[in-house]
């Protein structure tokens, strides 16, 4: 027996499970309510944490006082199995020590019974967990297609982890503020906390960085109590009293995270000594509503952008087709009528060859390369613009769109899909503006001019090859310059220095208006000698905008005409030079001539008085007849000088013209006796009797036209008429003059020089009539200089009438008179 009581012994201190002897203790009712603890193996002391001398003789209840209010009646088990002598096993959870045991119970003595326990809480809670979450997870994925019922969710998640209150929290996108979407608890509990101030339902949460950081580092954080976890948001003492108030426990946070981004968390409260234990079941159901809100933000992602497309297809009247390369069938959707005219459904192109019998022919080709190019891959995208006709009988242009999108196992193209679209307007604004582009661009490329375009810091553009020419750079290097550039060297007309921020386009840009035409000189590189341009700068703006943001300027080289231009100034300021110095020797040798003139008449006319023979007489006659002659040359020339050197000043004097022409003729009567010539004046009754002017000048005018009409005039009448022409304002008024012969008259072609200076008919006549060809030249220019003209109107041979009008001021006196 020892032995064999040894060897049990033996195999008992060994045995992995717990090993115990009792003796059952009943009440006076015979009911077994404890046990006394006889024997223990290692084990037991293990798993109890009691040592065998603690527990030997003692009873069940003094080691596991609770043991009396667990539900489960394990002393009416034991009596059973002892009364029965019956090995019985269960598995019971043993809520003294909060574990799961596999109890085998067996009794070879009535009154006695032995006991094996083997710990199984970790294997029971983990099936539990298991079929918790195939539970869930069926669930979840039959409630898939739904929306989310996050109240159904949180109140799913709160049975499976046992807590008091679960609240479902959902995160924005930074993953910062949350809100409460959903709170699952005792309806009593949560109406009372919010009456206490806690009222987290549907609440919008701010970012709580003292939160945030407590559950940063794992998935599942506990706190051992509420307060432990609440940030700043909530008060401290309404939490203690809630907590005291509800018997709270731990909270527990679970993230919801997918791909690294927290999308929400669920909060539980644990009711006080309940631990949270469901690490599994609430990883893989965060897990799975991870996904899930993943899904659905998707799939609401997609429905918005199925939406958009839709309302982008028809905004834009885009129509979108479809092809099967292979078998030549094609789908035409949407916006196909809004560009072909045609219906759909009515007798309208349906497939691909009518669509390509709409194409204009001499548009295939370009198709047919665009869509070989896809095919050959060497294009992604199929792009295709050609002409349509449409059913109102004009072509339209269609830009075809697309990209294969599944390819055969031997390369070819299988389906392809794509856009059409109608961009008739814009193909015409585009050709519209190509023709008149490329319009320009000859005109700019083949204009004389140099035209620069410049950006609004001076840079240089662009330039035509004018400019290139004339300026003797080349656009490469000219588009590395500015006008701001120092090495321009420019001058200003007058040879001044021509700063950068002075050059027109420069000005244009900052005042926005254009500039010149104004020239400048600048050197040119080839030559290095100054070339003279003529510029024009025309500022241009963007549409809207007030200050330039391009600027134009055009060119021309003006080197050669500003030379010949400088050449003819230097040559007019040197004949001008030279003139002045005549008419000054002129004057001189004139006026010095007129004294030893009046010594030589004075002297003849003291001759004249002396007794002389007829013959002496007759040459003293002619000596005195040409020192008046050659007199009168002198004073002409006098004159002349005065009148080119600005001397005459005209006097403003009372001038009676009738009385003055009555004056003159008296002197030509004298002098026309020899001839048969009829002097006639003649006055307008109109005329004022006196008005204000030279009368000096108008008489030295006067004596010569009626000199050269009595000289030209061999017989007939010579007339003098003098009319009012008109008044010039109440205080002016022209006066005409005509002088008319009936003599040799002037052949047309000489009308106009017989007024230049020494001009005089033809040399025979001037031999015969004598004269300077100063006279009428010296008339003209007395006119003028009275503010008025002459001219003349003569036929040869029948007679010439002389012309002057002179602007004279009136008389205040003789107003009245004129009247009357
Ligand atoms: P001159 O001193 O020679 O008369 P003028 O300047 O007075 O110089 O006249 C220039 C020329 O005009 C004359 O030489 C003459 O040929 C012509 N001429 C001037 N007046 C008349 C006239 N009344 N009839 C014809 N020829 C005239």
């Amino acid at each position: 027996m020892g032995t064999e009581n040894e060897a049990l012994n033996k195999l008992l201190s060994n045995l992995p499970g717990a090993y115990s002897r009792h003796k059952i203790v009943k009440d006076k009712n015979r009911k077994a309510v404890d046990s006394v603890i006889l024997d223990v193996n290692p084990s037991f002391e293990k798993l109890t944490g009691f040592s065998s001398k603690e527990l030997k003789g003692k009873t069940m209840t003094e080691i596991y006082p609770s043991i009396k209010n667990d539900p489960y009646d394990w002393f009416g088990t034991f009596s059973l199995a002892s009364m029965m002598g019956k090995r019985i096993r269960f598995e019971q959870l043993f809520t003294a020590t909060q574990q799961w045991l596999d109890v085998t119970v067996f009794s070879d003595k009535p009154g006695y019974f032995e006991m094996i326990w083997l710990d199984i809480t970790e294997r029971v809670e983990e099936h539990a967990s298991l079929s918790k979450i195939v539970e869930f997870s069926e669930g979840f994925l039959q409630s898939f297609d739904r929306p989310l019922n996050r109240q159904q969710i949180t109140d799913i998640f709160r049975n499976m982890t046992g807590a008091k209150i679960a609240a479902y929290h959902v995160y924005d996108d930074a993953g910062e503020r949350f809100k409460t979407v959903a709170l699952s608890g005792n309806k009593e509990i949560i109406k009372k906390a919010s009456t206490l101030g806690l009222n987290v339902s549907g609440r919008q949460w701010d970012h709580d960085p003292v939160r945030m950081n407590k559950i940063k580092s794992k998935t599942i954080t506990r706190f051992a109590t509420v307060k432990d976890l609440s940030g700043s948001v909530l008060s401290r003492p309404v939490v203690i009293l809630a907590e005291k108030l509800f018997s709270l426990g731990e909270a527990v946070v679970i993230k919801i995270i997918k791909d690294h981004m927290i999308l929400g968390d669920f909060t539980l409260i644990m009711p006080k000594g309940v631990p949270f234990k469901d690490y599994a079941i609430a990883e893989v159901y965060t897990r799975q509503l991870g996904l899930a809100m993943i899904q659905k933000k998707t799939e609401q992602q997609l429905k918005t952008e199925r939406e958009r497309l839709a309302n982008i297809l028809d905004g834009t009247r885009v129509g979108t087709w479809e092809w099967n390369v292979q078998s030549g069938s094609t789908l035409f959707y949407e916006g196909w009528e809004e560009i072909t005219g045609y219906q759909l459904n009515n007798g309208s192109p349906q497939n691909l060859d009518t669509w390509i019998s709409l194409i204009h022919p001499d548009d295939l080709d370009k198709r047919k390369q665009a869509l070989a190019r896809v095919f050959s891959r060497e294009d992604t995208y199929y792009n295709a613009e050609y002409r349509m006709m449409h059913k109102e009988n004009r072509w339209i242009w269609v830009q075809s769109r697309g990209k294969v999108t599944s390819w055969k196992p031997d390369g070819k193209p299988l389906r392809m899909c794509g856009t059409h679209m109608d961009i008739t307007a814009r193909k015409e604004a585009e050709l519209a503006l190509q023709a008149s582009e490329s319009k320009h661009r000859r005109l700019f490329e083949t204009m004389a001019q140099g035209v620069l375009h410049q950006s609004a810091d001076g840079r240089i553009i662009s330039a035509n090859p004018a400019a290139e020419k004339i300026l003797g750079y080349s656009f490469k290097q000219l588009s590395r310059k500015t006008s701001l550039d120092s090495d321009w060297e420019a001058i200003k007309e007058d040879g001044s220095a021509f700063p950068g921020h002075e050059h027109p386009p420069m000005v244009a840009l900052r005042t926005g208006k254009q500039v010149g035409p104004l020239v400048m000189g600048v050197v040119h590189p080839v030559s290095n000698k100054y070339i003279w341009l003529l510029l024009t700068a025309i500022p241009l703006f963007e549409s809207g905008e007030t200050t330039p943001n391009q600027v134009y300027t055009t060119f021309t080289d003006i080197t050669e005409k500003r030379i010949s231009e400088l050449k003819l100034i230097a040559e007019k300021e040197k004949a001008e030079a030279a003139t002045r110095a005549k008419t000054q020797f002129l004057a001189n040798m004139s006026h010095e001539l007129r004294t030893p003139m009046n010594g030589f008449m004075g002297m003849i006319q003291l001759l004249e008085m002396t007794e002389m023979t007829e013959e002496q007489q007759e040459y003293v006659r002619y000596a005195m007849h040409a020192s008046e002659s050659l007199l009168q040359v002198v004073n002409d020339i006098l004159e002349f000088t005065k009148l080119d050197a600005d001397k005459i000043h005209l006097e403003t004097e009372l001038v009676n013209l009738e009385k003055m022409a009555g004056e003159i003729f008296r002197i030509f009567k004298a002098a026309i006796s020899q001839k048969k010539i009829n002097l006639q004046l003649t006055v307008d009754p109109l005329l004022p009797q006196t008005v204000i002017g030279d009368a000096f000048r108008v008489r030295q005018v006067l004596i010569n036209l009626l000199g050269n009409a009595v000289k030209f005039t061999e017989e007939g009448s010579v007339t003098l008429r003098i009319s009012q022409k008109g008044k010039i304002g109440p205080d002016k008024i022209c006066i005409l003059f005509e002088v008319e012969d009936t003599g040799i008259g002037i052949p047309p072609d000489q009308t106009d020089k017989i007024f230049d200076r020494f001009y005089m008919g033809d040399d025979s006549d001037s031999r015969k009539y004598g004269g300077t060809g100063l006279g009428l030249s010296i008339s003209k220019a007395l006119v003028e200089l009275m503010n008025g003209k002459m001219w003349v109107e003569s036929t040869p041979g029948i007679g010439s009438t002389f012309y002057f009008e002179c602007i004279f001021e009136r008389d205040p006196e003789t107003l009245q008179h004129t009247k009357n």
